[in-house]
């Protein structure tokens, strides 16, 4: 059988929708914390034994030729809806918030958005410098039909996702969001080790930090997540507790955490004025897999390094947690994602094309 027939082109809407709306709810650390806190397991013994916990001091050592942060950021520009062949061609619509819009009867709704990722390098040739910027534009959907959407301030790639009908659509498109971001900051992570090569920076010798939770980047070697905000204790009550006792530059000792992923994990408290007792206090994280030994020395590591990146509570209302070179790097990820407004009034443009 032959099908000479072509497919009718992409009908969609773009809707009235503020798209920022519950946005402030929905950033890439709560997504990645958000599954299986509820049954978070710990082992906390991997450094020390339970019974002898206590805050540990920095150590000397040596430095790491460069420090590599990695950050990305995600803005969602519009929510269109896409029109769905005619009842003949799929299986009638089963819940009625997925295909439903004032403008068709059968439609899907989906994500036009723009996210960027990129990486600051601090070597001891260049100070801190850019390395790396890439930034997409993307149509997030469950629409099988769906297809790229060109415009004048760039094409929005379709990535079409299975549909579940177990999980909430906006919540569905915004995890296929996030996970694209992921890859870009991997893309962004891998890239910038090998424009190191004229950096003056030995091999190996580099320290990758990439704020938010390294799920999904595990395999990057010699890589720590930097988690700044803390909504769930994880530690039982008694360690828990020690953590607001830390003085600045003290960590605890590493132990394990499992939630829907495994990592090695510390805290550490990042020189600031006192405060509330977790001011200035921030999680690390490292893969799961690498030996006790080299999990110790990358705690080891992060005490001697970051606390030197930390930002200034005068200039920086996130200070200490918000490194220096990531609130840089995070102003020119914004630039580059574009004007929302220019970009909204694009997708209106190629809808009514
Ligand atoms: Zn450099």
């Amino acid at each position: 059988m032959t099908n000479t027939a072509r497919p009718a082109p992409m009908r969609f809407h773009v809707d009235g929708w503020d798209p920022t709306y519950g946005s402030s709810v929905e950033n890439a650390e709560g997504l990645d914390n958000a599954v299986g806190d509820s049954t978070a397991r710990v082992i906390p013994d991997v450094e020390t034994v339970t019974a002898d916990w206590k805050p540990i001091s920095p150590s000397y050592g040596p430095a790491p030729g460069a420090v590599l942060f990695v950050d990305g950021v995600r803005r969602v520009e519009a929510r269109i809806w896409i029109e769905q062949p005619p009842p003949a061609d799929r299986p009638a619509p089963v819940a009625a918030s997925h295909y439903s819009s004032a403008n068709a009867a059968d439609a899907t709704m989906a994500l036009c958005a723009s996210y960027a990722a990129g990486t600051v390098c601090c070597c001891p040739g260049y100070g801190a410098h850019l390395l790396m910027v890439e930034s997409r534009r993307g149509l997030f959907t469950t629409a099988p039909n769906a297809v790229d959407v060109p415009t004048p301030a760039g094409t929005y790639r379709a990535h079409v996702t299975a549909d579940d009908m177990e999980e909430n659509l906006a919540v569905l498109l915004s995890s296929a969001l996030q996970g694209s971001l992921r890859d870009l900051e991997v893309l962004v992570a891998t890239n910038a080790r090998t424009a190191l090569d004229g950096h003056g920076v030995a091999g190996g010798s580099d320290l990758l930090v990439v704020d938010g939770p390294l799920r999904g980047r595990t395999h990057l070697p010699r890589a720590l997540g930097f988690i700044k905000s803390h909504r769930t204790a994880y530690l039982p009550p008694d360690l828990h507790a020690m953590v607001a006792h830390l003085a600045p530059g003290e960590r605890t000792p590493v132990f394990l955490m499992g939630t829907s992923w495994d990592r090695h994990a510390w805290y550490l408290r990042l020189p600031c004025t006192p405060g509330p007792p977790w001011a200035g206090v921030v999680r690390l994280e490292c893969a799961a897999d690498v030996p006790r030994e080299e999990a110790v020395a990358l705690a080891e590591l992060s005490q001697r390094v970051l606390p030197r990146y930390a930002g200034c509570e005068y200039k920086d209302p996130r200070a200490p947690q918000n490194l220096v070179p990531v609130a840089g790097l995070e102003r020119e990820l914004r630039r580059r994602l574009g004007n929302s407004s220019l970009l909204a009034r694009a997708l209106r443009t190629a809808a009514a094309a």
